[in-house]
């Protein structure tokens, strides 16, 4: 069963009729269990992804503050090795950055092959945060969209596999988890008075997401709308969409590695077969 809505190149998308509290009627436990075999079979995929070295993975993540984008990348990403593995977060752009095209901060930090590579907030803050807050003059954010879809286009075709998540949460649900911060110690450190001014925009950012969503979902690079009102949801969701999207591409990568075994054993063989003949 899928559990994320893809995004259907060339169709609107309207947040307001995907259910933030999607379950599809599972329960936590079964989630669980499910994630613990699905974040297992990740580990696999990703180490045959960094031995073969075929295809590199670029994992974006974005949603509303507190929408969980830490959290997923903590429960999904629980056995993949660190050493393949990268996370890139995107914050106000720095002064250096601001004097470049927008994409240049984010074409430096991308997947080489054999990496997967997460981007904790992207190149897609330049059509939202951007749009909402007039940062840009509008002529300048509108040809962004296509700029993404030709810059993504470019590193498909070069062998990045791209998997895009919006984590959708109500704003009630982001309410409670603001409070929360307050509420609790642990939590505290992740305050910002700003995410409470930033929420004041919520329908402005719903709409320019509704956009980039509809504008940048690609036959190559679709976006994927994961139910986030539930942690153990949100992450079965995108660790079940990641693993769907992989598993595809793990024949070749055996039939990479095993060549490349077989030339290692035969080059060892070579190398001892020279030595006894010398000796
Ligand atoms: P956080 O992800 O909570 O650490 O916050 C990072 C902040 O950086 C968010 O408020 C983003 O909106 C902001 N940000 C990220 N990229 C851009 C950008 N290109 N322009 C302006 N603000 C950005
Ligand atoms: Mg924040």
């Amino acid at each position: 069963m899928k559990l994320t809505i893809k995004v259907k190149p060339g169709t609107t998308v309207k947040l307001d009729k995907h259910d933030p509290d999607e379950t599809f009627g599972l329960t936590e436990e079964q989630a669980d269990e499910r994630l613990a075999m699905l974040t297992d079979e990740l580990g696999e995929l990703q180490e045959l992804l960094y031995a073969a070295r075929q295809h590199s993975v670029l994992i974006i993540l974005q949603g509303m503050d507190t929408s969980g984008k830490d959290g997923t990348v903590k429960k999904v990403m629980t056995d993949v090795n660190p050493l393949g593995c990268r996370v890139e977060a995107f914050k106000v752009p720095s002064e250096e950055e601001l004097a470049h095209d927008f994409l240049w901060r984010v074409h430096k930090v991308v997947p080489p092959k054999g990496l997967m590579t997460i981007f904790n907030r992207s190149h897609y803050e330049d059509v939202l945060v951007v749009r909402v807050h007039e940062l840009v003059a509008k002529r300048v954010w509108k040809s962004r969209f296509h700029q993404i879809n030709e810059f993504e286009r470019t590193l498909v075709e070069s062998g990045t596999i791209i998997v895009k998540f919006f984590l959708h949460i109500s704003k009630h649900e982001q309410q409670k988890r603001l409070q929360a911060r307050e509420r609790e110690a642990a939590k505290a450190w992740k305050l910002s008075p700003g995410d409470w001014q930033e929420r004041e925009l919520w329908e402005a950012y719903q709409s320019a997401y509704e956009t980039a969503l509809m504008r940048c979902s690609t036959a190559y690079a679709k976006w994927h709308i994961v139910p986030a009102n539930q942690k153990w949801f949100r992450n079965l969701a995108v660790a079940e969409a990641l693993v769907r999207t992989l598993r595809p591409y793990r024949k070749d990568w055996e039939k990479v590695l095993q060549k490349l075994s077989d030339r290692k054993l035969a080059e060892l063989e070579a190398m001892r077969a020279t030595r006894s003949a010398d000796a």
